[in-house]
C-alpha cells in the first residue's frame, strides 16, 4: 500500500485573504481554495468536501472559509425596488392651481408674504401639491377658509382664502388631486388662492422656489 503523504499549508494570516490547504495523496495533489478573500470579518463556515474526492482515511486539516456573498437573485426573480440606501426623499410636487401671480413671496406692504398669491376666477380648481394628508380643512382665521396637507417629507402646503374644500382632516391625497376651489373668503381682495409651504421644521419656504426644486415650470410666471 502506498505510503500517504500528508501536507498542509495553512495560512494563519488575520487577514485571511488567502487560505490554501494542499493534499497530497497517493492520487496526486489536490488543491482547494488558493481564492483570495477580502472578508476577513465574515462568518466561516466549514469546507464540504464532496464524498469519494479524498482516499479513504485522508483527513483535511481544519480550515475555515469566509461565507461566500448570497447568489444574486434569478432573472425575473422580483427583488427590492431600491436596493442599497435610498435616495434622499423628495416628494413629487405638481402646481397647485392655473391662474395669474398677483403677488409674490416675501417682503409686501412692510410685512412679511409667507406665500404666493394666484388670481384665478373663483371655482377654480385647487390640488394638493404632493401626496400627503389632510391636516386642516375649515375655517381658518384670515384666510376664511383653508385646506393644509402635510406631506411625506414632513412639509406643510397651505391653500387660504378657498371657497370650499372637498377634502376632509385625516384623508389622504395624492398630487394632483383637488382639494379645493378658489374663493375670496377672509382677508382678501379679490379671487386667488394663497399657496404657502413650510418645511418639517415649520419654517416658510418661497413655494415657487420649492415647486421649481422639484421639476415644476409653473405658468403663472416667475417671483
Ligand atoms: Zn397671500
Amino acid at each position: 500500500m502506498a505510503k500517504h503523504r500528508r501536507t498542509a499549508n495553512r495560512s494563519n494570516s488575520i487577514s485571511g485573504r488567502v487560505k490554501i490547504a494542499t493534499v497530497a495523496a497517493a492520487t496526486g495533489a489536490i488543491l482547494i481554495g488558493g481564492a483570495q478573500f477580502g472578508a476577513a470579518s465574515a462568518a466561516a463556515r466549514p469546507l464540504e468536501i464532496p464524498p469519494g474526492l479524498l482516499p479513504a482515511g485522508v483527513q483535511l486539516p481544519a480550515i475555515e472559509l469566509p461565507d461566500l456573498p448570497a447568489a444574486p437573485p434569478a432573472p425575473g426573480t422580483p427583488g427590492p425596488v431600491n436596493p442599497g440606501s435610498p435616495a434622499p426623499l423628495k416628494v413629487r410636487a405638481v402646481q397647485p392651481v392655473s391662474g395669474t401671480l398677483s403677488s409674490g413671496y416675501g417682503p409686501r406692504w412692510g410685512a412679511h408674504h409667507g406665500g404666493i398669491d394666484i388670481a384665478a376666477p373663483i371655482g377654480t380648481s385647487i390640488q394638493s401639491a404632493a401626496d400627503g394628508e389632510v391636516i386642516s380643512a375649515g375655517p381658518a382665521s384670515g384666510f376664511g377658509l383653508w385646506v393644509r396637507v402635510r406631506h411625506d417629507d414632513g412639509a406643510v402646503s397651505v391653500y387660504g382664502h378657498i371657497n370650499e374644500f372637498i377634502v376632509n382632516v385625516g384623508q389622504r391625497v395624492a398630487a394632483g388631486q383637488q382639494i379645493a376651489t378658489v374663493g375670496n373668503r377672509g382677508q382678501s381682495t379679490g379671487p386667488h388662492l394663497h399657496f404657502e409651504v413650510s418645511d418639517a421644521g415649520g419654517n416658510r419656504l418661497n413655494p415657487s422656489q420649492w415647486l421649481r426644486d422639484r421639476g415644476v415650470s409653473v405658468t403663472w410666471g416667475a417671483d
